[in-house]
């Protein structure tokens, strides 16, 4: 993966580039970011600069050795760590790890949910244990085999379980020359605070629609360009969802966030229940995503009742969703209804129980739009 197959991230791009060059590269870093934002691609294209044997001035070589076993997810210093199923005779990630390469090629934008796909829908918990930590502290043992750095990529941290978390927090502490841990995360909350302290934090916010576009029109060339604007924006930044949204997916959330909100509105509890129920189970990157959504779509009723529809991006329903949101709402309860939806998704990333929240959230909801 090269930085030039990431659209968008231009500045955090040149900086990590830049940082390399100047030699400055922290033993430990994580890139955190929601789901749908590229983390994973963006770690593999750093990855693979710091690998490649003739780096260029804004990107990897792609043709040197180094950057094409790189490429194949196949370098022998980079060293790929990931939650896996526990079972008799699997229990470290090099048992896993052809899977992983064939999961992540398909698709760089790799989630939890496409990662158990990839494993056959086994039902069981994925994590990494003491054997994974075990695995990582073998690695830290092995001279690099190019002579260069040495790359610990570990995938979701957050899925280690505390003896592991220890483990690892031990070789934090103790730095090696020319190794890098590189963990990517959706979830810092879950990440033990030591871990955090020792390593250098880089975030990455979700994409920019207009990045979400362009993706999707790179890898779909066949999807009408007014269709793939709306699919962006309605994604909540979130390219994983925008694919979901074109190929059908479960559900726009967009007729999710329209019909909550009309059944919030006349209150009808059993209905508000279900939707609760709902969105309990759909997973928290992708909650998150739908209250992205809804203060998205506050934002367009807004401008819609200010008499400034033109910069509504929308068509069809969505777009006349934006017109009865604006007839419906004055300043007040716009403000209201985006500061819930704020507070809702800081409670999302702060683990909140979604099913309690999203009720609260219903009632508040109700409250504001009957003013
Ligand atoms: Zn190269």
């Amino acid at each position: 993966m090269r930085f030039a197959a990431i659209a968008d991230r231009s500045a955090l791009k040149a900086k990590m580039i830049h940082n390399i060059r100047e030699g400055r590269v922290p033993h430990a870093q994580l890139i955190l970011g929601p789901r749908g934002s590229g983390i994973l691609p963006l770690a593999l294209a750093y990855a693979t600069y710091l690998l490649c044997r003739d780096q260029q001035a804004s990107d990897s070589c792609g043709v040197c050795p180094s950057c094409l076993q790189a490429a194949k997810l196949a370098h022998p210093d980079l060293h790929l760590h990931f939650p896996i199923y526990l079972s008799e005779g699997r229990r470290t990630c090099s048992a896993y790890v052809s899977e992983w390469r064939t999961a992540v090629l398909r698709e760089p934008f790799l989630d939890e949910q496409l990662w158990r796909e990839g494993l056959q829908g086994e039902n069981k918990q994925l994590r990494m244990g003491v054997d994974v930590a075990a695995e990582i502290n073998h690695t830290l043992g092995l001279r690099a085999h190019q002579g260069g750095w040495k790359v610990i990529l570990i995938w979701l941290p957050e899925r280690m379980d505390a003896v592991a978390a220890n483990k690892l927090l031990k070789s934090l502490e103790e730095p090696e020359p020319r190794t890098l841990f590189l963990m990517v995360s959706h979830d810092a909350e879950h990440l033990l605070p030591t871990i955090l302290s020792r390593t250098q934090l880089i975030k990455v916010p979700a994409l920019s629609h207009e990045a979400v576009e362009q993706e999707l029109l790179a890898r779909l060339p066949d999807l009408d360009p007014k269709e793939a604007r709306s699919v962006a924006v309605r994604s909540g930044g979130d390219l994983l969802e925008a694919l979901a949204l074109v190929h059908g997916g479960d559900g726009p959330v967009f007729e999710l966030f329209r019909d909550w909100l009309r059944a919030c509105y006349s209150l009808k509890v059993p209905e508000t229940q279900g939707y609760a129920d709902a969105f309990h189970v759909m997973g928290r990157e992708r909650q998150k995503g739908l209250i992205r959504y809804g203060m998205h779509a506050v934002r367009s009723g807004m401008l819609q009742g200010e008499g400034a529809g033109q910069l509504v991006h929308a068509e069809g329903e969505e777009l006349r969703f934006s017109m009865d949101l604006g007839r419906l709402l004055d300043t007040e309860s716009t403000r209201g209804i985006h500061q819930e939806l704020e507070k809702a998704h800081a409670h999302l990333e702060r683990n909140a129980n979604p099913k309690v929240l999203f009720m609260d959230l219903s009632y508040r909801m109700h409250e504001l739009l009957r003013g």
